[in-house]
């Protein structure tokens, strides 16, 4: 077909090369769709591969969300609602938070407003894919740095890493998917590198430390927190983050208008009014956790690494992982594997409700 404008354009040539470099995502089965292909009602996968909630959301949010009649009006883009009912629960003022479209939002809105092409993001590996992800995205480059065998932070390295490029660096506490929080005085050092610190505390309510009480007191210090994985709120994406001053008011300038729909704004004012509720599911999934590393470690080819969040990692002693989740997927149990150089055959397991641990053990003792 004749182009009714200069042909010579090719449409790859306008897409920005470092962009064109990115691998391509391979996006997850849903569990919907593979329960179909399976044969499986979807009632009886047991989805241990997300990091999910089991129970589900607070029993409120399903019924405010039922009778709520005004989806046809735009949020409010200040989500101050919300923001007034955190700084409660968080105890930091209101003007140090905003809400995004799950804490994921937040991480790429935060590096869009530091990096220029060639800046420079520290990431303690292995952890959390969206750091470098976003980073990329970004223009930004971004600087691994191994912790060390217990999966700590190296300080060393990390202070050997800084450079004047460098403007964040990123730790998750407790991290991902390796389970274990970073002590409160490696992030005091980090903080004392400089360049902004940003901790994420996306398992916080499974672990209960934190540095939330810090961000008055720094002015490089931000720290990331979600409803997805404590609160039930996955699906419905919103996370929150505290900011110095210095950050947040220009964060507010780049933020787009309607990021956290209204249905969002909904089941997070209904969660922190059902504290009392989801501090439960909290407790029984904490509860569940030692039980489930109990049971694995009592399996020869298993050793699980002790976790302060709501998923054990696994590192299989003799066995595939790959093997191991393949059969696990078949009788409807899904988990996640890793195989990478720093994460070799292993695989991280959500914590489920005591009929899951049991299904889980069952299919793993016998296979
Ligand atoms: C799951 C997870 C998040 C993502 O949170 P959303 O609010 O769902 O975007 C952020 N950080 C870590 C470490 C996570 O594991």
């Amino acid at each position: 077909m004749r182009k009714p404008w200069n042909s010579d354009i090719n449409i790859r040539d306008l897409i920005r090369p470092d962009i064109l470099d990115i691998e391509e995502y391979i996006p997850l089965v849903p569990p919907e769709v593979w329960a179909k292909q399976m044969d499986i009602p979807l009632e009886r996968i047991v989805k241990l591969d997300g990091n999910e909630n089991p129970y589900g959301c607070s029993p409120r949010v399903q019924q405010a969300l039922a009778e709520f009649q005004r989806y046809h009006r735009y949020p409010d883009t200040t989500h101050m609602e919300i923001r007034c009912l955190l700084e409660d629960y968080v105890g930091i003022d209101a003007q140090h938070i905003m809400v995004g479209n799950g804490s994921d939002e937040l991480i790429d809105l935060l590096l869009r407003l530091l990096l220029v092409p060639g800046d420079k993001t520290i990431n303690c590996i292995p952890t959390f894919g969206m750091y470098s992800f976003s980073t990329e995205i970004c223009g930004g480059t971004v600087t691994k740095v191994t912790r060390t065998p217990g999966y700590d932070i190296d300080m060393d390295k990390v202070g050997a890493a800084v450079d004047d490029r460098t403007k964040i660096i990123f730790v998750a506490s407790p991290n991902n998917p390796t389970g274990n929080a970073v002590p409160p005085e490696t992030i005091r050092d980090l903080l004392a590198l400089g360049p902004v610190v940003v901790v994420d505390e996306a398992y916080y309510e499974f672990c209960g430390t934190t540095v939330a009480p810090w961000i008055t007191r720094y002015d490089n210090l931000i720290v990331l927190r979600t409803f997805s994985k404590w609160a039930g709120l996955a699906g419905l994406r919103v996370g929150y983050g505290l900011f110095p001053k210095e950050i947040i008011d220009h964060l507010w300038k780049i933020k787009p208008p309607y990021n956290v729909n209204i249905a969002a704004q909904i089941a997070v004012r209904e969660s922190l009014i059902d504290l009392g509720y989801l501090r439960e599911t909290v407790q029984a999934i904490v509860t569940e956790r030692d039980r489930l590393f109990l049971k694995l470690k009592n399996i020869d080819y298993l050793l699980p690494l002790p976790s302060q969040a709501n998923f054990i990692y696994v590192r299989l002693l003799q066995r595939q992982g790959l093997e191991v989740k393949e059969r696990l997927k078949q009788d409807g149990i899904l988990v996640r594997y890793f195989d990478t150089p720093l994460l070799r055959n292993g695989i991280r397991i959500s914590v489920g409700r005591p009929a899951d641990t049991d299904a889980l053990i069952d299919k793993l003792t016998k296979g």
